[in-house]
């Protein structure tokens, strides 16, 4: 087991006039045992980076080290680093069983029996026991999911990297499998990165966050810390679905004007905002209230466009009666609660739900 340190790490592919930056001066401090999610938008440079802590892929500028180790100049083998991928990557010709020891009968001088043993012991643990004498093709997604993660801990890594392992799989196999990983991880104690677009997968999964655009670091720390603690807009737009709304506004004086939104500022806001006069006003969903009537004269009034109802709540997409602000924004209320297209309602958040970034 061990830490990951990765400093000041950039990676540029093609040529040096229109290179495309992947990953631009990255420096991050994983610990021995963590479960580190990296997440953005596709190209964001998270397989990259992963790749170069991999050493399948070797950084432009910085140093990456694992555990104390400098390991700028060793190959994949030599980091002790075992890698799940999206396809799987199995031997088609081969069994489950051969499959699963490939790896060790290649690095180590263990005994077959010895082999044999771990082999059992990771395929057990896998829940694939009975599948040993199977080649990946007689096996389903998930199964082949399953030899792929029990031949990685077979190998006893250092640490373990995956790249959106379970994108292949269906919805119902993904929940199960993301539960496994996590009980997986958490029994095996073995620093974990793991890559993923997926919003649940990320506010589930990892110990910590690291939200990546553009190959620029934006926000590292627990899912919930990025939840409530968006660090720019960028993050509290990424983190959370439906995605946060954002409105636009001036602050004058003591007070700030958003689309219709008027509040008073508070403290926090007033330090939130510093000097600037202008702001981008954030709010999630599920942080609005709707009222028949205006609330605190920081209410706008708008009329429901469309009503998507999800079972036990409802997304409703709301369209501003009387200003500027073009388009709808998406407020979450009880599935219970009737309301139609067309109505007219006043929406408003507390001001303790408002966030606050640079106006954009
Ligand atoms: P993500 O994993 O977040 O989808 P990637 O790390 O795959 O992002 O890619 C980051 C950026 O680097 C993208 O713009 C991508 O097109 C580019 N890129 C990745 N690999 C290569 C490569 N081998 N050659 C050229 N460009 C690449």
């Amino acid at each position: 087991m061990a830490s990951i340190t990765l400093d000041d790490v950039t990676k540029r592919f093609g040529e040096s006039g229109d290179a495309v930056v992947a990953v631009d001066d990255v420096s991050l401090d994983i610990e021995d045992g963590e479960f580190v999610v990296f997440v953005g938008p596709s190209g964001s440079g998270k397989s990259t980076l992963m790749r170069i802590v991999a050493g399948l892929e070797t950084q432009s500028e910085g140093d990456v080290f694992i555990g104390d180790a400098l390991v700028n100049q060793l190959g994949p083998r030599a980091r002790d680093v075992a890698m799940v991928f999206q396809n799987y990557a199995l031997y088609p010709n081969m069994t489950v069983e051969e499959n699963m020891s490939f790896g060790l009968k290649m690095s180590t001088d263990l005994s077959e029996a010895e082999i044999e043993a771990q082999v059992t012991e990771a395929a057990e643990m896998m829940g694939i026991g009975n599948l040993l004498d199977n080649t990946p093709g007689e096996l389903s997604g998930g199964q082949q999911q399953r030899v792929a993660l029990g031949r990685a801990i077979v190998r006893d890594p250092n640490v373990f990297l995956m790249d959106e392992p379970l994108s292949n799989l269906d919805a119902k196999l993904r929940t199960t499998m993301r539960t496994e990983i996590n009980r997986l991880q958490n029994d095996l104690g073995v620093t974990t990165l793991y890559v993923t677009h997926d919003q649940t997968e990320a506010m589930t999964m990892g110990d910590r966050l690291v939200v990546l655009n553009y190959g620029e670091l934006q926000q590292v720390g627990t899912p919930l810390e990025c939840f409530y603690r968006p660090a720019n807009r960028f993050v509290a737009g990424f983190i959370g679905s439906p995605s946060m709304n954002f409105f636009e506004g001036d602050v004058d004086g003591d007070r700030l004007a958003c689309d219709g939104f008027e509040y008073e500022l508070s403290e926090r806001m007033r330090s939130n905002v510093g000097d600037r006069s202008a702001v981008t006003l954030g709010a999630r969903p599920e942080d609005f209230d709707l009222s028949e009537t205006p609330v605190k004269g920081n209410s706008v009034e708008v009329t429901v466009d469309v009503v998507e109802p999800m079972g036990s709540i409802s997304y409703v997409y709301l369209r501003p009666v009387d200003q500027s602000h073009e388009d709808t924004f998406v407020v979450e209320i009880d599935g219970k609660r009737p309301i139609s297209e067309g109505e007219q309602v006043y929406a408003y958040v507390e001001p303790t739900d408002v966030h606050l970034f640079d106006a954009n």
